[in-house]
């Protein structure tokens, strides 16, 4: 491919992601302002005209910041590549240090000095998410304390282990010869998994404390529950989630010993045990489906596609100059590859959204289900009534928007399938 190709083949689908974006949201932002006077009628009985207003300014308002996000991002992607601004940190870089330290230290320093550029940039976008959208809404517990703690934990967890990972990368990528992208997709895979027991059991409690679940009762519930699921975990926990947000959740997370249940303090100040049970049977259920272990599965394979892709557009100089970045001569190019792979892959990656989108909304279906055999369909039902109405999450999304975008069904069709599963002698 000649350069100039790549650039309007880039130049073109850069043009056609924003649009797209871009229409999405404008369909968005009107369908909820349309209907933000009324509560949709099969609402009507559990939500509150005010509460039903908050969503709607609330999915407006992060709705306009999504958009300001999507313009600066796209002035960035241009400044990295087009503009030359990548072209010019790798000259700097690589003068500072190819020639005294050698390759890696100048792909990892590349890498380094890339990430916290980048994390200046959006760092505008995350004050003013936290301290001014979430805070006017009231969901925001971080103060300036907790927010510059939390900041200098996530550097010193990047530099103690984000660097050396990244220098194996980098150093396989170097020494493994042709097939290095088969050795650096192993070793990642090894990390995901790896981090999958570290992360709930080492990482998470550097950010929030986490305690046994005290209530003996909801702890036979639970203990209950798990049996007839045929799983074990080695703790039920309690999150202070509230130290951060009012959002609510529940996860289930980890293999093996690691396996652990955690509960956000603010989900169960909220939910009603019963409710607490649903929910969880929920999230066991994408356990016992094997979603989880698909979605891993899944993973694999695409980065197994991004490695090989990166393997060979790291040896064609049009992907380089294409994207207004000189190709290194006296210094390994794997990564300023790696780079601008990440860089672009997410212009072309857009487009397989709605297929992503699907497949999750059909895998909470099936976990929906799965609660509604296992525990109560009923009481699944108003726990997601409540954490819709604490969360403000619109019950009226632009259909097309919501095919797009959503994870989750909406509030409508999951309710909806929810009475189906829920015989009505048990739901009365
Ligand atoms: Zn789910």
């Amino acid at each position: 491919m000649s350069s100039l190709l790549w650039t309007s083949l880039f130049a073109a689908a850069l043009v056609a992601s924003l649009a797209t974006r871009a229409w999405l949201a404008m369909r968005q932002v009107r369908h909820v302002a349309r209907h933000r006077d009324e509560v949709p009628a099969s609402f009507a009985a559990a939500l509150t005209l005010a509460a039903h207003q908050k969503a709607a300014d609330y999915t407006l308002a992060r709705s306009r910041l999504g958009q300001w996000q999507m313009a600066v991002g796209a002035v960035v992607l241009l400044g990295w590549t087009l503009f030359g601004g990548l072209d010019a940190l790798n000259v700097a870089v690589r003068d500072a240090t190819a020639a005294r330290w050698g390759g890696l230290v100048y792909g990892v320093a590349l890498v380094a000095a890339f990430t916290v550029i980048g994390s200046v940039l959006e760092l505008p976008f995350e004050l003013y998410s936290t301290f001014r959208l979430e805070q006017r809404f009231g969901f925001n517990r971080v103060t300036w304390k907790l927010w510059l703690a939390d900041a200098a934990k996530s550097l010193a967890i990047g530099v103690v282990v984000g660097l050396p990972l990244l220098a194996l990368v980098l150093w396989i990528m170097g020494a493994a010869g042709r097939f290095w992208w088969l050795g650096a997709w192993a070793a990642w895979m090894a990390i995901v998994l790896a981090a999958q027991v570290l992360v709930p059991t080492w990482i998470a409690p550097l950010f929030n404390r986490f305690e046994e679940l005290q209530d003996a009762s909801l702890v036979e519930r639970i203990r209950a529950l798990m049996a007839r699921a045929g799983l074990a975990a080695s703790g039920l926990f309690v999150m202070d989630g509230s130290r951060r947000s009012a959002h609510a959740n529940a996860y289930f997370t980890g293999f093996g010993k690691a396996r652990r249940v955690v509960f956000f303090d603010t989900l169960l100040a909220r939910l009603a045990p019963a409710e607490v049970e649903a929910v969880l049977a929920h999230e066991l259920g994408h356990f016992k489906l094997r979603h989880v272990t698909k979605r891993i599965a899944a993973m694999a394979a695409f980065t197994l596609v991004f490695f090989a892709l990166l393997g060979w557009l790291s040896t064609r100089t049009w992907f380089f100059t294409g994207l207004g970045v000189g190709p290194n001569l006296g210094a390994p190019n794997d990564a300023l590859a790696l780079l601008l792979t990440l860089l672009v892959a997410p212009v072309f990656a857009v487009f397989a959204t709605p297929l992503f989108s699907r497949w999750s909304r059909r895998d909470e279906f099936e976990a929906d289900a799965y609660a509604c055999a296992e525990a109560s369909g009923s009481d699944l039902a108003s726990a997601l009534l409540k954490l819709h109405e604490d969360n403000a999450s619109t019950l009226t999304p632009d259909p097309v928007y919501a095919r797009f975008y959503y994870s989750h069904p909406p509030a409508v069709e999951r309710l909806a399938a929810l009475t189906r599963h829920t015989p009505i002698a048990t739901a009365t």
